[in-house]
């Protein structure tokens, strides 16, 4: 096993390799982590590229936007449309999959149009082991994963970009909007667009780490075990902005803010980690 120096060397080297990258950049803890070194390492042949969709909260994506201009990289704005892919709407358990293969193949356009050879996203070494129908999807658009490619984990990726001052270090980590929604339920803009406006109002009222699971007109809320209180002293507050939001029954889940809990559902050696 390798030290945390090492594997931070090793990445340079990856990256100084390329010479040229677009990162796909969702300002999350780790694409954030990633752009930085890239930015230090190879200076302005680095473009950071964030793609607006239905299912990306305009709150994640603004915040993106402003981490590139403060981090001084070159950036571009992109779009692109879950909602309008069938296989990503019918919400079955390789949803990921046709989600991140519609943006690599979208980026791979744009990374040849603009003389980019390498296109980086952030997977680390804690995205392994459990199978990842998005990590497929990177592989299959030859996209490289260089944290994941030098070792580093998730709280070694916390570690360093507390180092280097990066206000992402301690950020929750974020999942896509769509992971709130039981498998084989149709994705919609509205369901989104309630998920995205009930989690923004928690994040809002304080809470750490929240997920809103949709069940229809019934909402799932999951707070880390050390804020379920909070969610009692809240209660009616909460209870009548979510109902605004159009749900009908606000519940509390007992066990509290996990990833993955609509994957609970799934056979085990099927499961996808993702939320
Ligand atoms: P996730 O599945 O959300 O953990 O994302 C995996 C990787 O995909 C991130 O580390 C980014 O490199 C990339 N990514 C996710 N969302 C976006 C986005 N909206 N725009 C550009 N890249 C993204």
């Amino acid at each position: 096993t390798h030290s945390t120096a090492e594997k931070l060397a090793h990445l340079d080297d990856i990256l100084r390799s390329m010479e040229r990258v677009l990162v796909a950049f969702s300002g999350g803890v780790d694409s954030t982590f990633l752009l930085a070194r890239a930015k230090e390492v190879l200076g302005d042949q680095v473009i950071a590229v964030t793609a607006a969709s239905e299912t990306f909260p305009t709150r994640e994506f603004n915040e993106a936007i402003a981490l590139a201009q403060e981090m001084g990289v070159k950036y571009m704005k992109t779009e692109v449309s879950e909602l309008a892919n069938e296989n990503f709407v019918k919400n079955e358990p390789d949803r990921c999959f046709h989600c991140k293969d519609g943006l690599y193949q979208h980026l791979n356009e744009l990374a040849q149009k603009e003389g980019y050879p390498f296109i980086l996203d952030g997977a680390n070494r804690d995205d392994v082991g459990d199978y990842r129908p998005g990590m497929k999807a990177a592989r299959s658009q030859g996209v490289r994963s260089p944290l994941l490619e030098a070792g580093l984990t998730k709280q070694e990726i916390r570690d360093l970009s507390k180092e280097m001052n990066l206000r992402t270090w301690n950020k929750p980590s974020f999942a896509c909007l769509s992971s709130r929604i039981p498998y084989g339920k149709r994705i919609t803009q509205e369901a989104i667009d309630q998920l995205d406006l009930a989690e923004d109002f928690l994040l809002k009222l304080g809470f750490y780490q929240v997920r809103v699971r949709h069940h229809e007109k019934l909402a799932r809320i999951e707070v880390m075990p050390n804020e379920l209180q909070k969610v009692i002293d809240y209660h009616e507050t909460i209870h009548k902005r979510f109902k605004e939001i159009g749900f009908q029954y606000v519940t509390l889940d007992l066990q509290g803010y996990r990833t993955g809990s609509m994957n609970e559902v799934l056979a085990a050696g099927s499961k996808e980690q993702n939320a």
